[in-house]
């Protein structure tokens, strides 16, 4: 018998599901591999309750889904986050908490009752035995993980910056010019595509594990404000302390 996958996705835009379909014939070749059991952006059958591999895209901010993500921890023998939503939190939780609930009154009303919390990994809730990381995640990566999953393997998150990529692709560094970039802490594996397209990195494949915040804070503080820092970290990295660890949790 074929392994079993499981595809589910909770708050977040899909695409990183998209990035899954634009595999194309590697999908098909996934295809032969595996039974893909439950999807609900791919087909109308999803039904099958145990899974072999559970990939989940987007982060649980209803209770509903907090629910349902505990009962497929429970019913997946590997449980893997697709994307900085899953993986971090994502740009959902950049949202300012305070912010949102004046305008949820100012456009539905003081009555009105929001289901939504606060965006968090879902290692905030449950084991996650991998990660694909990225906003959206890579097809490579997608494609590198899934065939690890298949041959046994956990797939092993990079362990070098940006900046290693970056150098590689001769980009002038923005730091040497006053401009932000979080390339030094973030974790690499995606060739600096921002920086190569002329933005600065904003880490959104996660923190580097032994990258040294300290530092890089104070090398960004020579040209931007504390507030202006936090702003920018927290783009995908406002869940900081407790990514791109699974954690122990049942
Ligand atoms: S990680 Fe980015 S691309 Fe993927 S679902 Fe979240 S917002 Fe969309
Ligand atoms: S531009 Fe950013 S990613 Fe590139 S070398 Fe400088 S700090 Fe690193
Ligand atoms: S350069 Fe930074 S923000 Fe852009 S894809 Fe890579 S890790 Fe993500």
């Amino acid at each position: 018998m074929k392994p079993t996958i499981a595809i589910y996705d909770f708050t977040d835009c899909e695409g990183c599901e998209v990035q899954l379909i634009s595999l194309l014939e590697d999908f098909l070749e996934i295809e032969k591999r595996v039974e893909i059991v439950n999807w609900r952006l791919g087909q109308e059958d999803n039904h099958q309750i145990q899974f072999d591999i559970c990939i989940i895209e987007g982060t649980p901010i209803t209770r509903e889904e907090q629910k349902l993500l505990r009962s497929l921890r429970k019913r997946s023998k590997i449980l893997v986050a697709l994307g900085a939503c899953a993986a971090l939190g994502g740009v959902p939780a950049s949202v300012d908490q305070t912010q949102r609930k004046k305008w949820l009154k100012k456009i539905y009303g003081a009555k009105y009752k929001s289901r939504g919390d606060s965006a968090k990994p879902l290692s905030n809730f449950v084991k996650v035995d991998a990660i694909i990381p990225g906003c959206p995640a890579t097809k490579k990566d997608i494609l590198r993980a899934i065939t690890d999953l298949l041959d046994g393997k956990i797939p092993a998150t990079q362990n070098f910056p940006v900046c290693k990529e970056c150098k590689a692709n001769n980009n002038p560094c923005r730091l040497l010019n006053n401009q932000p970039c979080l390339g030094p802490v973030s974790i690499g594996g995606c060739d600096a595509i921002c920086v190569s397209g002329g933005a600065g990195c904003w880490g959104c494949r996660g923190l580097l594990e032994n990258g040294n915040l300290p530092a890089f804070r104070k090398t960004l503080e020579k040209f931007m404000t504390k507030q202006e820092i936090e702003q920018f970290m927290s783009v995908f990295l406002s869940n900081d302390l407790i990514i791109n660890k699974p954690n122990t949790k049942t």
